[in-house]
């Protein structure tokens, strides 16, 4: 069993220890020490960052309670070792953990709900609780953990006796066998948990849900606290710099100029359409032939047109209407109509001498085209 350092001292970043194993394997230099301050990936937690006499460990495991640091260089049995752990890591994960506990018994005294998944990386953090709340009712309850984290009330860490443990009403996620180490926030909540955490509640700053969703037959809510949420609401604010630097809009009406920017571009869409169908128009008058068979090439973006190119050359021509959109070679899109001749049958010849896919009925068929449009406008 590794003796867990960090049990006793939260705060605490560096230590010695002798080691007791190392051995090569798939993850690094397996080294187990006979005591350590990293705290290993559990209980939803991923492990702290640090060196160990100076090689970055890269990962922490525990398994029976024998704690594994995965390094990139291997440190001999016996040797005497100074492990660092990254105290900045170590403290925004104690802040969002800490906040976590807050969070989570506020759930269970107003709803009853559990935590019953707990995720907390670099990266994100979430909770999934077994029965589901609004997110009204969440920012109520963010409020009040807001509110316990200004108040300073203390969290502790022991391991009680089992006569006490029977006396407490705790929440924990699963059934632990051996020593349980209870954390409780003065006059909020009793938690079995294995993790570090703050001292006050004071230490972290604050807590925000920054989404919200059902999930399973629960919720997930998604949260930062302490520098976390620092440091994420810098980059919100910078990010909304950007913007309204982007859009030319001033500090504080960024969604006055994205709304103003949408419907300006729905104006320039209207505009768009109105411009191509007469562009459509002059060609196909530019190009008016003798005959019943009535063809119009369109550039390749031009494809959600087709069909007003189709109706005006089927006012020009009796026969059958062609409309291409793309070029040479990358091929088209074709739609054909005719009300005089059946267009399955030129489909079923073009597929037999062309790169031609497409369906459609008698009077309409539709596909695309790998090659040039002289040949294939030639079968109509
Ligand atoms: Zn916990």
């Amino acid at each position: 069993m590794t003796e867990k350092l960090y049990d006793n001292d939260a705060y605490a970043s560096k230590f010695t220890a002798t080691v007791l194993s190392c051995e090569e394997d798939k993850k690094g230099f397996a080294v187990v020490l006979d005591k350590t301050l990293f705290f290993p990936e559990e209980g939803g937690q991923t492990p702290d960052h640090g060196t160990i006499n100076g090689i970055d460990v890269t990962h922490v495991a525990i398994k029976d309670d024998i704690i594994t640091h995965y390094l990139e260089a291997p440190i001999a049995a016996g040797t005497t070792v100074e492990g660092v752990i990254d105290f900045t890591h170590r403290f925004r994960n104690m802040q969002m953990h800490s906040a976590e506990h807050i969070f989570s018994g506020l759930v269970f005294k107003h709803f009853g709900f559990n935590n019953v998944g707990f995720h907390l990386s670099d990266n994100s953090a979430t909770m999934d609780y077994d029965g589901k709340f609004t997110y009204e009712d969440a920012l109520k309850l963010e409020k009040e953990a807001n509110e316990i984290i200004i108040k300073g009330k203390t969290i502790t860490a022991e391991y009680p006796s089992s006569d006490v443990l029977a006396t407490l009403e705790y929440r924990s996620k699963k059934a632990f066998s051996g020593p349980i180490r209870i954390v409780t926030v003065e006059d909020t909540d009793i938690c079995a948990c294995c993790a570090p955490h703050v001292h006050n509640t004071h230490e972290i700053g604050q807590f925000k849900i920054v989404s919200f969703e059902n999930y399973k037959s629960g919720v997930r809510v998604s949260y930062l606290a302490g520098f976390r949420a620092l440091e994420d609401y810098e980059k919100r604010l910078s990010d909304l710099r950007e913007i309204s630097r982007t859009i030319s809009a001033k500090a504080g009406e960024e969604l006055k100029g994205v709304a103003k920017l949408s419907e300006d571009l729905g104006t320039y869409k209207f505009k768009d359409i109105e411009l191509r169908n007469k562009y459509i128009e002059l060609k196909i008058q530019s190009e008016l032939k003798n005959g019943d068979t009535g063809i119009c090439i369109l550039p390749a973006d031009f494809s959600s047109c087709m069909q007003f190119a189709s109706d005006a050359l089927k006012e020009r021509y009796k026969g059958v209407s062609v409309v291409l959109c793309g070029d040479d070679d990358n091929g088209y899109r074709f739609y054909a109509e005719s009300d005089t001749i059946d267009l399955t049958k030129i489909l079923a010849d073009i597929k037999n001498s062309m790169n031609v896919k497409g369906g459609g009925k008698s009077t309409a068929i539709q596909g695309t085209v790998m090659g040039k449009a002289e040949d294939f406008c030639k079968v109509f």
